[in-house]
């Protein structure tokens, strides 16, 4: 190894710059093999950093032009990140889960039923196609949910059965510890509920696994309690966005589904998963300030609910493919006093049952919460 100098950041300082500029890898089939595409987040890597897991961006734009890189893993799986020749700190590659290589019943590879994202989290989106990626002017512009499904990376519906199937085998081979359910958003006024419902039912029926289930605001309320009963223990309903102009740019099609809807739909959420249980994913820059995101957030913990805020990385081939990410300092900005805010409202990912807030892999947000506590 080449002799560097050496200097070490803080650790949510370093997840943030990793995040925000990604990182170019010396070595790029080191650790899981990276997602490209796909619903939400995408084109990361798994890295471990003090103990705690997060996403990195490494095959965006910006990535391939990081001033951050990470060398090939050591003989103790280690590697260094460096930055202009001086070294940063050290990361490790959480290795790939075995139930990758098994394959259903009916012939389907099961990682294209569901992934592992960070190093505990199965991740799958149970319907592939969405009424909003139809065409460009409804599109989320940062969604790439076809392309993966394009490529042959996955199925466009995952039937409960493989999703059993799948949930029992990441728990007994890779010691998964929750799910996320994701999925596209089908016609009719459930959002997706039924099919997160009846999908649960079945993962619940063959493993004791936490799950969360992710879906815009059903119609009728009453689907938080036909989820609740089928199994799901937590429940993420994603803003993305904070201010109407931002929602309306950047997903115009979503959008057309008010604030005000995402509000009463948490308040009845909250009600039946209880506090802490309900979660919302923002998007930050896209264009929300970081005072509207901060306003956002101090609305959702009065009421329950997690805020989990991430910084925005753009996905190649979606129409802000070349938006650039937040500037850590923004970031920072953001998070340090959202950290106060959770614990001040007595929110904690570590109290929630399953999903992103949780596994926090794709913020630094929980580190920072972690810096509190300490
Ligand atoms: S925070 Fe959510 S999207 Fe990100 S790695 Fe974890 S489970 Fe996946």
């Amino acid at each position: 190894m080449a002799q560097a100098a050496s200097t070490s950041l803080p650790t949510e300082q370093l997840i943030n710059e990793l995040q925000s500029f990604g990182a170019r890898l010396v070595d790029p089939k080191a650790g899981v093999e990276s997602r490209r595409g796909g619903a939400g987040p995408s084109d990361h890597k798994a890295l471990t950093i003090d103990g705690m897991t997060v996403m990195v961006p490494v095959h965006t734009a910006p990535a391939f032009e990081s001033p951050y890189l990470i060398e090939r893993p050591d003989a103790d799986g280690r590697s260094r990140v460096l930055r202009d020749d001086v070294v940063l700190g050290a990361v490790s590659f959480p290795q790939r889960p075995r139930f990758y290589d098994l394959t259903t019943a009916d012939g389907i590879p099961y990682s294209k039923i569901a992934v592992l994202h960070s190093r505990d989290v199965l991740a799958t989106t149970v319907l592939q196609s969405c009424i909003r990626y139809q065409s460009r002017t409804k599109t989320c512009q940062f969604c790439a949910i076809g392309q993966s499904l394009a490529a042959g990376r996955t199925i466009e519906r995952k039937t409960p059965a493989q999703l059993a199937e799948v949930a029992r085998a990441a728990v007994d081979l890779d010691g998964v510890r929750h799910m996320v359910m994701t999925t596209g958003t089908p016609p009719g006024n459930d959002r997706g509920a039924a099919i997160l419902a009846e999908s649960a039912a079945a993962v619940k029926a063959a493993v004791d696994l936490p799950i969360q289930g992710q879906c815009e605001p059903p119609d009728d309320d009453a689907w938080f309690t036909r989820m609740r009963e089928a199994g799901i223990d937590a429940l993420g309903m994603h803003l993305e966005a904070v201010t109407p102009e931002v929602r309306a740019r950047i997903m115009p099609g979503k959008a057309q589904v008010p604030v005000s809807r995402y509000f009463s739909a948490f308040a009845a959420a909250v009600a039946v998963f209880g506090r802490g249980q309900v979660s919302s994913y923002i998007l930050a820059g896209l264009g929300d300030s970081a005072a509207a995101i901060l306003q956002t957030c101090e609305r959702l913990v009065a009421i329950g609910v997690y805020p989990f805020v991430v910084p925005f990385v753009p996905i190649s081939g979606t129409p802000l493919e070349s938006h650039p990410g937040p500037p850590p300092d923004f970031m920072h900005a953001i998070l340090q006093p959202l950290a106060a805010m959770l614990r001040a409202g007595g929110l904690r990912a570590v109290d929630i049952k399953a999903g992103c807030g949780k596994c926090g892999a794709c913020s630094a947000l929980s580190t920072y919460e972690r810096r509190l506590d300490a």
